[in-house]
């Protein structure tokens, strides 16, 4: 889906805007002696803008309108180093809460609805993005922010709440203790609107099932507003973005080269009306792929795919690009083998060679369950691994995050 004539007036206004603010991106443009776009190729020849150049701009570089026209400002949590702030203009908050209002929408929820919010407040843009949508739509927010799950629950009983709005890591929590309880007749919940951290098929119908609702992935980062720029439909057939808001483009993480619509690779959005920090085509490091083709339905807005993962995670493999999230996807579809796994890469005799490690229990034949793996593998992503399956339990487990992936390659 390439870029079109109106979405490049409203990049070359962004453009002029980050020229005449004097941003960091606003140098690069008049450093390399660009001033506005004409053409998809053009608009494909800029420069990149990445987390690190917005942490160096620390703490108000990113400012791009005057400050009278600045309300808010929001933070991303920075592992290492300084933290990126994002400065809002009144215009820009309700361009967002307008974007968070239509994934509701689009999740078929309506001003009668009672949302619970537990995601953060704060400095995050989580928790406050979920109320000004709902808000927005007209629904009534239980505005809660994360933990206290006793009162979670009290509330969600009697507040009759209709929407769950969580990570899923929490709406798993949740549903657990509501099964423990026995009190699932007192809950009211018909959906849940999830964040978008990456999870697996298995947990999502596992949270569905338990609490007997429909689930919708919400997607987002703080740098280009916060969650509410997509949202799966009904069909669950990847998640609708605005296109009138945000240019969405998938790049080879290796080429920087846009792949055609279908291909997987790196998420690059730019924000075409964004007034307090615009952003052109900053790269995410999140991996998914634009959906060809049209919804069921009918919305116009095109899709991106689930999130696969990120960038660092991506390997490749006999010139193929491969991501750790798509063999355990293969995986899964094995009901005999356990939910642990361990991948294995390393280069011998002028070769790239993939073994996979898995457990089952003893009830099946490890070569004949090996060779269907391997063969699922071939005709998935387009090359033949070695598949070796063990005993459960002898795969390594830690209580931190367990490392599955081992590239022995540059080890
Ligand atoms: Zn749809």
């Amino acid at each position: 889906m390439r870029i079109s004539n109106e979405q490049i007036a409203l990049v070359n206004d962004r453009i002029d805007a980050l020229i005449s603010a004097g941003s960091f991106y606003g140098k690069k443009l008049a450093e390399a002696g660009i001033s506005g776009v004409s053409t998809p190729e053009d608009f494909e020849n800029l420069p990149f803008s990445e987390k690190n150049d917005l942490r160096e701009a620390y703490p108000l570089g990113l400012m791009t309108a005057p400050e009278d026209k600045i309300v808010r400002i929001h933070s991303s949590s920075g592992t290492t180093g300084l933290p990126v702030i994002i400065p809002y203009t009144a215009k820009d908050v309700e361009d967002w809460a307008i974007m968070f209002a239509r994934c509701y929408a689009m999740a078929g929820i309506t001003p009668m609805d009672r949302i619970q919010v537990t995601p953060g407040y704060g400095l995050w843009t989580a928790g406050i993005g979920f109320q000004a949508g709902a808000e927005r739509l007209g629904a009534m927010v239980i505005p809660m922010g994360p933990g206290n799950t006793e009162k979670q629950l009290q509330m969600m009983r009697d507040m009759k709440s209709t929407v769950l709005c969580s990570t899923s890591s929490y709406a798993l929590l949740l549903a657990e203790e509501i099964e423990k309880r026995g009190i699932k007749d007192q809950i009211h919940l018909k959906k849940g609107v999830i964040g978008s951290e990456r999870w697996s098929e298995k947990m999502r119908r596992h949270i569905g099932d338990s609490l007997g609702i429909e689930l919708y992935d919400i997607y987002g980062l703080t740098e280009i507003y916060g969650p509410g720029i997509g949202i799966n439909c009904k069909y669950n057939t990847g998640m609708h973005y605005w296109d009138d808001y945000l240019y969405i483009e998938i790049i080879d993480p290796e080429t920087l080269r846009p792949v055609p619509d279908g291909e997987m690779g790196e998420i690059v959005i730019t924000t075409l009306v964004k007034e307090g920090a615009p952003l052109i085509r900053y790269r995410t490091h999140d991996l998914s792929r634009i959906i060809p083709g049209e919804c069921p339905c009918g919305c116009k807005h095109p899709r991106l795919d689930t999130i696969m993962g990120r960038t660092d995670d991506m390997m490749k493999i006999k010139g193929v690009n491969v991501f750790p999230s798509q063999i355990e996807e293969i995986l899964q579809s094995f009901p005999e083998v356990s939910s642990e796994y361990q991948i294995r890469i390393s280069h011998l005799d002028g070769k790239d060679t993939m073994r996979i490690y898995v457990e089952t229990n003893g009830s099946v034949s490890f070569l004949e369950l090996a060779d269907r793996i391997a063969a699922k593998v071939k005709s998935v992503i387009g090359f033949t691994p070695l598949v070796k399956v063990v005993e459960n339990g002898l795969l390594p487990r830690s209580e931190k995050k367990t490392r599955r992936v081992i590239d022995e390659r540059y080890e």
